[in-house]
């Protein structure tokens, strides 16, 4: 076998504390991660560190070497109810004997129909029809190619441009890459083989201030795109109330009020991709809710399942649905192999109905008071430009980019598991953290921005 010229091991504190047949064992699985596994977004020349987790429990990953961390990060914000779940649990072995999965054409489900009846019910007002999908990046595909299909079926051929917001994120794959913030997103590394959207700036007016506050400038790029460019634009596609990865902003309803109204004007689709702000995160189910507004397509994915498969969904509206259903060819050109996987489905059905009986409104406003309170005091600190937090969503914008790696290890080392990104510190734990635990997290927190008393 073929080894490249490796740095240092990076695990030797790790490896200190185990037995010596725990430690080859190791060792040698972390040789071989380094070597072979690709990690997101990292160098297979030099990669950071990865640490091996040996179980999860509750809101607790335990590593192999029998550390403890208090998640921070919900697994990438989809494990909403923590770890190893006993409801989340019995629904997947139950479904696994029963039937793992069955393709998709040609054959259904009371799993997938159980989900698509709860998301239906649950969504903003008409968004009817679902389609079953795999991962976000994929359903944001799925979103953008309904709309191409619905202009395309309209005859409107010319509309095959995508009009969207600075600062945005909305998945790794091309045409999702194509609408996320071009200097963050991958616009450079793929230059050229893009395709060109237009981009109007990020909203300024903040969340949380008062509807009288609201200023109308905001949305005047956005409606100057419109009007210039609304015969080439099948839809505007943006994060409601929470922009994500792209920056951790958080911005006024009345933006997304105004937003529909322009789309309406100019005949141009609406869709909102509330793949991150889905299930309560922002403390109403969806983040659209804040504004009273319905797309014509929505994106769902990440905590569909509570964090325990790779499950996303694309509903429309039956507008959308029936246009594209009755021009030829007449079919939704999308059909994934794994689609609608019984396992996954059955997963989320449990994991919405847990959510649904659980206190979440009031646990998440519990949350937020807490997060305000315990990081407020990181305000005052010179390292911190910023601090945001709404529903179980606390954020630290720091004056410049983080060191991750040193970080990473700095938060090993007060037992919490907190993944930063660029300038942003940020938590969003599990709801069923108890206020110690969070206590811990925000500490860590403070601690990072150099602020502990
Ligand atoms: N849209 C948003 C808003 C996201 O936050 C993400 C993931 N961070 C995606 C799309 C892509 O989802 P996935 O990683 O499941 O492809």
């Amino acid at each position: 076998m073929h080894s490249p010229q490796m740095p240092p091991h990076p695990h030797q504190e790790l490896l200190e504390k185990m037995s010596p047949e725990e430690k080859t064992n190791a060792s040698q699985q972390l040789t071989f991660d380094r070597q072979h596994i690709w990690h997101p977004y990292t160098s297979m020349h030099n990669p950071l560190p990865v640490y091996p987790v040996k179980s999860a429990d509750g809101v607790r990953i335990t590593l192999q070497d029998g550390r403890e961390l208090i998640d921070g990060m919900s697994s990438w914000w989809a494990a909403i109810h923590g770890y190893n779940h006993p409801v989340l649990n019995a629904a997947l072995n139950e479904q696994a004997s029963k039937v793992a999965h069955v393709m998709f054409g040609g054959l259904t489900h009371e799993p997938a129909i159980e989900l698509c009846r709860l998301l239906v019910e649950l969504t903003p007002t008409g968004l009817d029809r679902v389609f079953l999908c795999d991962s976000g990046s994929v359903s944001v595909e799925v979103a953008l190619k309904m709309a191409l299909q619905y202009q395309q079926a309209r005859g409107l051929k010319e509309k095959k441009r995508f009009l969207t917001v600075h600062g945005g994120y909305h998945g790794d794959t091309l045409h999702a890459m194509s609408v996320c913030d071009p200097i963050t997103g991958m616009h450079t590394v793929f230059s050229g083989a893009l395709p060109e959207q237009f981009f109007a700036p990020r909203p300024q007016c903040r969340f949380g201030k008062r509807d009288k506050d609201w200023q109308q400038d905001d949305i005047v790029s956005m409606n100057t795109l419109l009007a210039e460019h609304h015969e080439e634009i099948a839809a505007v596609i943006l994060e409601p109330i929470v922009q994500g990865a792209g920056g951790m902003w958080f911005y006024h309803p009345q933006y997304l009020r105004e937003l529909r109204k322009l789309c309406d004007c100019y005949d141009v689709l609406l869709i909102f991709d509330e793949i991150a702000t889905g299930f309560g995160r922002t403390g109403k189910l969806f983040a659209a809710e804040h504004a009273g507004v319905s797309p014509d397509i929505c994106c769902l994915g990440k905590a569909l399942t509570g964090g325990y498969m790779t499950l996303a969904a694309t509903l429309c509206s039956d507008q959308v649905a029936q246009i594209i259903s009755h021009a030829p060819p007449g079919l939704f050109m999308h059909g994934p192999t794994f689609m609608g996987n019984p396992l996954a489905c059955a997963v989320a059905v449990a994991s919405i109905n847990l959510l649904l009986q659980s206190n979440w409104q009031n646990k998440i406003a519990d949350i937020e008071q807490q997060l305000r309170c315990e990081l407020e005091p990181a305000q005052n600190a010179d390292s911190v430009a910023d601090v945001r937090v709404l529903g179980a969503i606390g954020v630290l914008e720091m004056s410049s980019p983080v060191d991750m790696a040193s970080l990473q290890k700095f938060f090993l080392d007060q037992g919490v598991w907190i993944r930063p990104f660029s300038k942003l510190i940020y938590l969003m734990p599990p709801y069923t953290i108890s206020s110690e635990d969070l206590s811990r997290l925000t500490g860590a927190l403070l601690k990072a921005a150099d602020l502990s008393t």
